[in-house]
C-alpha cells in the first residue's frame, strides 16, 4: 500500500472519503466536499481552459492570496492544519506537505466556472498567474 492508498477522512464530517477511480481525488458522500491533489486540480482546470497548457515542468502551486480569518481544517492526509488559500475568488484549504486542496461542496465547480468564464472573456489574470507560478 502506498501512502495515497490509505483511507482518508472528511475534515468536516469525519467519514471516510471515497476515492474517484485511480485518480488522486476523493469526495465525501455526506457533505459533498472534495479533496484534490494539485495534479488533479490542474487537470480539471485544463479541461475547462485547455488553451492554458503548461509549457514547463511542474512545481507546487504558489498561494495566490491568503484569508485573514482562521478556519484551519485538519488535513485528511496528515491531520496538520491546512493553509487557507484564495483561488479564483474561492476560499480553499491547502496542505503544503501533501499538495492537496480541500473543496467544500460546490467550491470546485465554482473555481472551474471562474476559469471557464475568464477564458471566455480572454481575461484570466488569476489563472494565468496560477500557471505562471506552477510552471514558470
Ligand atoms: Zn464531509
Ligand atoms: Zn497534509
Amino acid at each position: 500500500m502506498t501512502y495515497r492508498d490509505r483511507s482518508v477522512s472528511c475534515p468536516r464530517c469525519g467519514v471516510e472519503l471515497i476515492r474517484k477511480d485511480a485518480r488522486e481525488a476523493w469526495s465525501c458522500v455526506k457533505c459533498k466536499g472534495a479533496l484534490l491533489d494539485v495534479g488533479e486540480l490542474v487537470r480539471e482546470l485544463l479541461l475547462v481552459a485547455p488553451d492554458l497548457l503548461p509549457e514547463g515542468g511542474t512545481s507546487g502551486i504558489t498561494t495566490l492570496g491568503r484569508r485573514t480569518v482562521a478556519r484551519a481544517l485538519a488535513c485528511p492526509m496528515c491531520a496538520a492544519p491546512m493553509e487557507p488559500v484564495f483561488l479564483g475568488g474561492v476560499d480553499l484549504d491547502r496542505c503544503y506537505d501533501d499538495n492537496v486542496f480541500w473543496f467544500d461542496a460546490g467550491e470546485l465547480g465554482l473555481v472551474l466556472e471562474v476559469a471557464q468564464g475568464q477564458r471566455e472573456e480572454r481575461h484570466k489574470p488569476w489563472l494565468a498567474r496560477l500557471f505562471e507560478n506552477l510552471f514558470g
